[in-house]
């Protein structure tokens, strides 16, 4: 009998477990003793960080978008028919147009979702670049910006534990070479009592925000938004002018995972090192959709799919454990528009940011191109 490998969620972490799988197993392939499907939502494939150019004019849909058949290995069978519910009692799951799939092996990849209508009127009032609707929207109300207050208000949880940052330090760079930084004043909110979750990182930021004049107010937890008075509240009671309110919006995970009992809020429980449901050990759960309470980002994702990999070629192939996941996390921190730096981290070593530098910024953007050959699985 063949074993199937079901993979939901045809996004980062999907499509390079999909892929790796595939160099693994080639021989099981060829030889249909291993099958793989993929249920998706869409024909196309967006890289979500280069959304963080969006704003500035600096990214087009040639760099966002692939079209999600062809980054997938021919081995693969793609529907994009969301899945429903899934029953890990009996292993099968329902999709949207009522197909029935059963599985050895489910790898989890349904990530999250911005949610601003969780908060009252900041869908109306508030501007962000975590979809790409909102980065256009963006683009178009900073064109139009002519000088005043400009809020960065961020809020938890949220995927790209450094985007918030970056979209900080590009702006001033973006308004410095506009002649509207004097006639400008950012103001950056952040929900606990730090400048960012991660400590190192939170203490590194706030003399580069210093250094700036960027502004800044910690334990700020967005309540309300008025879109006509130009306003925004916090739970703690503070109120806060704006001419432009760029917003990182809550984020939840996928009503999928909830409706089919496998966690709460969208964030399937994960065990941190196996990297399977708590309940489940056929389910494995990579990206975004873990509750694991480290950094959603695209590198935790990548990092992730190693492991799953390895463990369920080798669980096919040698019917035995391979290898833990280690926490290990890298980002890129775009410190202006033409310098960077990064960070690593893992569950034992905290992340340390060094010196920006323009090399740094350049190998962001290298990556940003070289991440197709990732979703091949050839990187
Ligand atoms: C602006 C921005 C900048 C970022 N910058 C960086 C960065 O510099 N570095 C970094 O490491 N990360 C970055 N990230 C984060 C990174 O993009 C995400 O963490 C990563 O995409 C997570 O991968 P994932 O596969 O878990 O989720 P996703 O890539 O979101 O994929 C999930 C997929 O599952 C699909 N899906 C949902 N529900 C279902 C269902 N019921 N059935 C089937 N399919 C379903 C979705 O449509 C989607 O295609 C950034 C994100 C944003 C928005």
């Amino acid at each position: 009998m063949s074993k199937k490998i079901l993979v939901v969620g045809g996004g980062l972490a999907g499509t390079i477990v999909a892929n790796g799988l595939c160099r693994h197993l080639g021989k099981e392939l060829r030889s249909k003793t291993v099958q793989i499907t993929m249920l998706g939502t869409s024909e196309r494939h967006l890289y979500q960080p280069a959304l963080l150019f969006v704003p500035f004019g600096l990214a087009g849909e040639d760099d966002l978008f692939r079209n999600q058949r062809k980054l997938l290995n021919r081995h693969i069978t793609y529907h994009v028919d969301p899945a429903k519910h899934i029953d890990a009692k009996n292993k099968k799951v329902t999709t949207k147009q009522g197909k029935v799939l059963y599985y050895d092996y489910l790898i989890l990849a349904t990530g999250s979702r911005i949610m601003p209508q969780s908060i009252p009127g900041m869908a109306e009032g508030g501007h962000w670049f975590y979809d790409l609707d909102g980065a256009r929207k963006m683009r178009s109300a900073l064109q139009e910006f002519t000088g005043g207050k400009i809020i960065i208000n961020v809020n938890a949880p949220h995927k790209c534990p450094v985007a918030p940052l970056e979209i900080t330090f590009m702006l001033y760079d973006y308004l410095e070479k506009r002649g509207l930084l004097d006639k400008s004043e950012i103001t950056y909110t952040y929900p606990i009592g730090r400048l960012h979750a991660l400590e190192p990182v939170a203490d590194w930021c706030k003399p580069e925000m210093d250094k700036k004049g960027i502004k800044y107010e910690t334990f700020f937890n967005a309540e309300t938004v008025d879109p006509e008075k130009k306003t925004i509240t916090s739970m703690e009671g503070s109120t806060l002018e704006y001419d432009m309110l760029i917003t990182i919006p809550p984020h939840a995970g996928m009503d999928v995972v909830d409706k089919s009992n496998l966690g709460r809020g969208g964030w399937a429980t994960t065990d941190p090192k196996s990297l399977q449901h708590s309940k489940h050990d056929t389910i494995f759960v990579i990206g975004d959709t873990t509750d694991i309470p480290i950094s959603k980002a695209g590198s935790t994702a990548h990092f992730e799919t190693e492991v799953v990999i390895a463990n369920i070629t080798s669980l096919i192939q040698e019917g035995c454990w391979s290898r833990y996941y280690d926490g290990k996390v890298f980002c890129f921190l775009e410190t202006g528009m033409d310098e960077g730096t990064y960070v690593w981290f893992d569950y034992e070593t905290p992340p340390n940011p060094g010196p920006s530098s323009q090399m740094i910024h350049w190998l962001k953007l290298t990556y940003n191109r070289l991440y197709w050959l990732s979703a091949r699985g050839l990187l």
